[in-house]
């Protein structure tokens, strides 16, 4: 397994790598030997790091000439001398039953550390070729927003089948606003999937023959993604009812003293009580817990902001061609302005 090591600290947000008043504020190039290159910096947020046997580390921007030393991609073993993986705490996760989804979803970020790294020249990619810096970072992360469009999908299928069945679970999956709100999620992943399919079918394949998704559909569909995460998660939870987070513990639940009460209280229209619970243990997991508040930031900042996602829009998307359209059914002259 590999993980991708591309964000960089980036110090000033708005200077470039080379006017940045901290030199590592990008992982840059130290010194060129005959067998290879010694590199100094950091990424942060690296998915996986701890459970990768590579990191593939590669720049997060496009490079002007002045940054050319912070032009450098390569792939090294985890364990290379200087290389220091610092793990976020776990959410720790125990119980199959408190936690059903969390304690099968968890990949651990790392703020990666390198500390004068050797790399020989075999491993290297790119060392000062500023030129290339941007196409890299954008068909990483192309590649990388894609990726989310399947995912998303899939996870957004969780939050719909829970709605549907705590819904009938509770006797109200007939109500016309239970259906209205279904029927919205169902809109919402239906559009992340197409979005997913079509970025997919519509790709560009670079030599040596690997297909780079179409970064409008893309970065269209991860922008979509985020906002369906937080719009499925609300109306998730308006159907469940407040007990997703008022509910006793599992011990409670199961102790000889209390059990019949659980039984006669948490059962509703139809299904025991034990279903009941489980249900709203799910969705307490899914939407309402540690986990989920990892999600909530991971679906707007995993594989760059969601302005980095627009302006990759923006600035992929055919403009030109559709304002010359106009001008030729409006009868301007051709292409004269703009
Ligand atoms: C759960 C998770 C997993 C991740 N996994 C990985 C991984 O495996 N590998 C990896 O390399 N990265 C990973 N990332 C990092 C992710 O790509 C970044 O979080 C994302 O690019 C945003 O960068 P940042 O966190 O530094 O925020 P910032 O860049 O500080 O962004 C904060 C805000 O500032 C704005 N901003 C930033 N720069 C500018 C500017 N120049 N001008 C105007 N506005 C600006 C942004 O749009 C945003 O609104 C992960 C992130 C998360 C949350």
């Amino acid at each position: 397994m590999t993980a991708a090591a591309v964000t960089d600290p980036k110090g000033h947000r708005r200077l470039r790598p080379a006017d940045q008043p901290n030199p590592d504020a990008y992982l840059h190039l130290v010194e060129r030997r005959a067998d290879g290159i010694v590199v100094r910096g950091s990424k942060m947020h690296t998915s996986g790091g701890v459970s990768s046997e590579e990191l593939v580390v590669i720049p997060q921007r496009a490079m002007r000439e002045a940054d050319r030393d912070y032009a450098v991609a390569f792939a090294i073993p985890v364990d290379t001398p200087g290389v220091k993986l610092i793990a976020r705490e776990s959410e720790q996760a125990h119980d199959p039953e408190t936690n059903p989804l969390s304690l099968r979803d968890e990949l651990v970020e790392t703020f990666t550390i390198f500390d004068d790294v050797f790399v020989p020249w075999e491993r290297v990619f790119m060392c000062g070729e500023w030129q290339y810096a941007g196409d890299v970072a954008n068909t990483f992360s192309n590649v990388n927003r894609q990726g989310y469009l399947g995912t998303d999908a899939g996870k957004l299928n969780l939050y719909i089948g829970a709605a549907q069945l705590i819904a009938e679970l509770n006797g109200v999956s007939e109500s016309p606003h239970i259906v209205d709100k279904i029927t919205e999620m169902i809109r919402l992943q239906s559009l992340v999937w197409s979005a997913g399919i079509t970025a997919a079918v519509q790709c560009t394949v670079r030599q040596p023959g690997l297909a780079v998704p179409d970064p409008v559909m893309t970065n269209a569909g991860k922008t979509v993604a985020m906002e369906a995460h937080y719009t499925c998660a609300r109306l998730l939870l308006e159907i469940a009812g407040g007990a997703v987070i008022t509910m006793p513990s599992v011990e409670d639940a199961k102790s000889p003293e209390l059990a019949k009460y659980f039984e006669t209280y948490y059962k509703a229209a139809s299904g025991t009580a034990d279903d009941r619970m489980r249900t709203l243990r799910f969705i307490r997991d899914l939407a309402a817990s540690d986990y989920a508040g990892w999600w909530y930031v991971e679906i707007i900042h995993g594989s760059g902001s969601p302005a980095a996602e627009k302006l990759q829009m923006y600035r992929e998307y055919e403009l030109r061609k559709n304002v010359e359209l106009v001008r030729q059914i409006a009868g301007l002259a051709a292409g004269s302005a703009g």
